[in-house]
């Protein structure tokens, strides 16, 4: 880790409220997406690629919100992760850069990212919905099952070891179930033979920092096990 990377790291603890570091179980430095996982079933087998899905995807018309978008935003990050991050939808930075989590939500998401040693570039990030719902509505029923085959087979391709859903929709519809954040936040579900974990959406830390300290708790568990799985 450079100097700067350090600083950033520290001043990310500061913004949230932490005072004292467990530097015992440092991530071992292993490089993403080896493919003899060990320790964990592996997902739903696929043989496709982020490409063919993505090609499949097209100039998708599968939806109402298609006529507004100004870019389908896929989704970005490494083909091979061991940690994806799945968001609700995209927003205005999002849509117009075609890029996940680049606006203020993202910057956030960025810092939480390497508060675990990792980089933004070792991760996959993206979203249930692939297009923006105009004023940032929420998704409505039929644009998540128009959408949602695209998140299931982004994540067969990929086999992450760890899913970490960000916020109350990710959450409930990765997980497919009813109940709040605030109950599925900080603890892991088997789902296809990953491990799926919930936490609160950057934008929501962004209104409430006070939140900050428990997703450092959940990331904390997502670095432990990634070690864990690793050995
Ligand atoms: N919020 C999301 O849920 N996803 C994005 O890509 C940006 C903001």
């Amino acid at each position: 880790m450079t100097p700067n990377e350090l600083a950033t790291q520290i001043q990310f603890f500061k913004d949230i409220g932490v005072d004292t570091l467990d530097v015992s179980a440092s991530p071992s430095g292993r490089s993403c997406g080896d493919a003899a996982d060990e320790g964990l079933s592996t997902p739903a087998v696929s043989t496709e690629t982020l490409d063919t899905i993505r090609l499949d995807l097209g100039d998708c018309q599968r939806c109402k919100l298609a006529p507004m978008r100004t870019n389908i935003v896929f989704g970005s990050g490494n083909p091979h992760a061991e940690l994806v991050f799945v968001g609700e939808a995209p927003g205005f930075d999002e849509d117009q850069q075609g890029l996940p989590f680049v606006g203020r939500a993202g910057q956030l998401l960025t810092k939480i990212i390497e508060s675990i040693a990792l980089k933004r570039e070792d991760v996959y990030i993206c979203n249930v919905l692939k297009c923006r719902p105009p004023d940032n509505r929420n998704p409505e029923p039929d644009e998540v099952s128009a959408c949602n085959p695209f998140l299931r087979r982004q994540l067969a391709a990929i086999r992450p070891k760890v899913v970490c859903c960000l916020g109350t929709f990710a959450a409930q519809n990765v997980l497919q179930v009813a109940a709040p954040i605030s109950k599925l936040r900080g603890k892991f579900f088997d789902m296809d033979g990953m491990r799926v974990i919930a936490t609160f959406h950057p934008a929501y830390l962004l209104r409430s920092p006070e939140k900050k300290r428990e997703v450092w708790e959940d990331m904390k568990q997502i670095r432990a096990e990634l070690f864990r799985l690793r050995s």
